[in-house]
């Protein structure tokens, strides 16, 4: 096996040319990659570092203090971010996530936000405008980001246990940071607020009941995120994944479930309701979901792009290679041939790690695979 430090730097960008451009009649809603799929949700990394060691995504022991992380003149600006946002966005994006690292570290991100708030899809309408935060950095900053235009957020939260989560974060962050943080934001007016717990098997699976008692009826959704083995450094084996079934059954012991339909195509969660005394889905006990991607993959529905923190397009979680439109972004594209360059790398678009995950077709073996810190969840 390779040492994990090699295995987290070499990410090459995708050989650029002509090539890449759609024509004109493939640029539009209707885009689609060689599986089918359509591009709606676009994930921006605005950072690649983190104030938290989390041990499945940026295990300590690879991101020491010798670890290089990305350069500020490499980093997309906030203006370079939104020409790429504009540039989907007659290519049928409806959401954007903002995610990292810990974005909440990048400085000034409400004026980033504020740039994106400001987009129109083709028919007038917002985007979803959404940003998932280990929420330490949270408090200070919700109202700012509300007001800026952000609608959403998702916490990340893998326990109500202080030593576990100190243990997991492995930065001495207490449980509470994380409170405070979500209590901020709810009166700060965030209607939408999910939290996101990874499950890991023996070291915080303890926590599931726990934290569904916690959330149930708070008008917040937990959703239980099977531990996955993106990137190369956090010594990720089958053993320390608990299957979302065996966790649904936990929480149904102790409070009755019922299954929702999906709200939008593509959702990543399968939605349970909480049921009444009477078997009903009570709307006021609230939701909880399961992202299931190792058990039970969603690849055939995946409409997700991700765009690292130095502008590069990359098409899968686990793929090695990214697209660099920062290039032609610093050359002064403009946004019909750079719409035209995003349709195109979509169009060849193959990716579906998690369906074939465990067979040679997954990924190249002499390719690394991306880090999660470094392009986002
Ligand atoms: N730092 C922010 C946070 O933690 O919310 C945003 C970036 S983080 C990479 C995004 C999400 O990826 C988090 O919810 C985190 O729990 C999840 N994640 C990271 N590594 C993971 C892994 N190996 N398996 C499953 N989810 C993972
Ligand atoms: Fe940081 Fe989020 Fe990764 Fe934890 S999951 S190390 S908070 S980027
Ligand atoms: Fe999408 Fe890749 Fe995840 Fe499949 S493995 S759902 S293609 S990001």
């Amino acid at each position: 096996m390779s040492s994990p430090t090699r295995a987290v730097i070499p990410l090459h960008a995708a050989p650029e040319g002509a090539a890449l451009l759609a024509p004109p009649e493939a640029v539009g809603p209707h885009l689609r990659d060689t599986l089918g799929r359509p591009l709606r949700d676009l994930r921006i990394s605005v950072t690649d570092r983190c104030n938290f060691r989390c041990s499945y995504c940026m295990p300590k022991s690879v991101f020491d203090r010798n670890h290089r992380f990305l350069p500020q003149a490499d980093l997309l600006s906030f203006e370079e971010i939104t020409r790429v946002a504009q540039a989907c966005l007659p290519l049928g994006i409806k959401k954007i996530r903002i995610t990292g690292g810990e974005p909440l570290l990048r400085k000034q991100l409400p004026t980033l936000i504020k740039q994106l708030a400001d987009l129109r899809q083709p028919n007038g309408e917002r985007l979803d405008l959404t940003l998932t935060t280990n929420a330490s950095l949270l408090a200070r900053q919700a109202e700012a980001l509300r007001d800026a235009g952000l609608q959403r957020l998702t916490i990340s939260l893998d326990a109500l246990d202080d030593p576990t989560f100190r243990r997991m974060n492995d930065m001495d962050f207490a449980v509470a940071d994380v409170l405070h943080g979500i209590e901020a934001a709810q009166r700060a007016g965030f209607a939408s607020i999910k939290v996101n717990m990874v499950v890991q098997r023996g070291v915080n699976d303890d926590q599931i009941v726990p934290m569904a008692t916690y959330f149930r009826g708070r008008g917040i959704t937990l959703r239980f995120i099977e531990y996955m083995d993106v990137g190369h450094t956090n010594g990720w084996q089958m053993q320390q994944v608990l299957p979302s079934a065996e966790v649904k059954q936990r929480v149904h012991d102790q409070f009755p479930l019922l299954p929702l339909a999906a709200s939008v195509p593509g959702e990543t969660a399968q939605r349970w309701g909480y049921a009444n005394a009477q078997g009903q889905h009570d709307p006021s006990l609230g939701e909880i979901g399961f992202i299931s991607s190792v058990t039970q993959a969603f690849c055939g529905d995946c409409n997700r792009a991700r765009l690292s923190t130095e502008g590069r397009l990359f098409l899968c979680l686990f793929a090695g290679q990214g697209h660099d439109l920062r290039h032609w972004l610093r050359q002064g594209e403009d946004a019909v041939t750079l719409s035209a360059r995003i349709a195109g790398i979509w169009q060849g678009r193959t990716n579906q790690y998690s369906a074939l995950r465990g067979q040679a077709q997954a990924s190249a073996p002499d390719q690394p695979k991306v880090e999660m810190s470094y392009i986002g969840g």
